[in-house]
């Protein structure tokens, strides 16, 4: 199908998009690597009359570790930036791991990693990577930023905290301890997720586990009767001896998970999948 008619603005800075789209309001939206967006107006199930591209805005790009160690990764990082990139690939190799296998290469060159937070399709791998992270989203309005965290951020299915004038401006994740490993697992017979688990372990003294799974629910759901268990496990335990204390926790969390038969797999299948996959990231952030 045609793109309707829309006028393309290009502005090279944050306050000039902020302003054009205070200037258009409903009728404008932001592009970024297009993935999502150009589908949906080709298919006029979206329609803007105003167009702003962000993708010249320099406060948008780059990936830095800034003040008490925070990793920040500006929203037009692409996912095959941050799979290749050095500071991504030494802080949360669990992360880089996963951005070399979300969709396909060309997605991975355009697609950027504020698109897929901001567009809010549940079928996707960052969101619960991120929450399993603890990460935050840093949002630029009129009024000055705003930080969320990745478990308020996403609220639904295409829904997220994100107000329509806002810009994410970045995504950003503390330090890990030198105890901590991340670990995401992921199966679909669509180029999209039907499950994805994502865990982060640290053992640390108290040593703690993170478990979220997605793309199964209208948003990442923590997997918390796990995480409970976990904690209370003796250090050392080899795998086996770790999964034999978690498997059932496992089931419990999956069994209590919003799930709904659709084209990605029947509810119960998804909830088996949920432990399967909790099971090889937990493995993976073992030593
Ligand atoms: C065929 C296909 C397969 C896919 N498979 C996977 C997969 O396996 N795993 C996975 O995780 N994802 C998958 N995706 C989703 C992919 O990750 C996203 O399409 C991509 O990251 C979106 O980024 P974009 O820059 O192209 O967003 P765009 O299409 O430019 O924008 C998407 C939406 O976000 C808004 N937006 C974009 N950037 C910002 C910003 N900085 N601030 C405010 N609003 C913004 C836009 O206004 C628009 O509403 C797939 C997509 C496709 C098309």
């Amino acid at each position: 199908m045609r793109l309707a008619r829309f006028t393309l603005h290009r502005p090279t800075s944050l306050s000039h998009a902020l302003a054009l789209k205070d200037e258009y309001g409903d009728h404008a939206t932001f592009h970024a690597g297009g993935t999502e967006l150009l589908v949906a107006l080709k298919a006029h199930v979206l329609r803007y009359e105003h167009i702003i591209d962000i993708k010249q805005i320099e406060e948008l790009r780059g990936i830095r570790i800034r003040e008490s160690n925070i990793l920040s990764i500006g929203a037009l990082t692409t996912h095959h930036a941050i799979a290749n990139d050095p500071l991504v690939r030494e802080y949360l190799p669990g992360y880089a791991e996963l951005s070399e296998q979300v969709a396909n290469i060309r997605v991975r060159i355009a697609g950027t990693l504020g698109g897929v937070l901001c567009f809010g399709e549940p079928h996707a791998d960052a969101p619960t990577m991120l929450c399993a992270l603890d990460a935050w989203v840093v949002l630029a309005g009129q009024n000055g930023e705003r930080e969320v965290s990745s478990r308020d951020f996403h609220l639904g299915e295409f829904a997220t905290a994100r107000e329509d004038e806002e810009l994410l401006v970045a995504i950003e994740v503390a330090p890990q301890s030198p105890g901590t490993r991340s670990a995401y697992r992921c199966f679909g017979h669509t180029e999209r997720p039907a499950v994805g688990v994502a865990a982060v372990w640290s053992i640390d003294n108290p040593q703690r586990l993170s478990l979220w799974a997605g793309a199964l629910t209208a948003a990442p759901a923590r997997l918390a009767r796990t995480e409970e268990v976990a904690a209370r496990l003796a250090p050392d335990l080899p795998i086996e001896a770790v999964w034999e204390r978690l498997e059932v926790a496992v089931a419990t969390d999956a069994a209590s998970l919003d799930v709904h038969d659709d084209l990605h797999g029947g509810a119960e299948y998804k909830r088996h999948l949920v432990s399967v996959l909790a099971q090889r990231a937990i493995a993976a952030c073992l030593p």
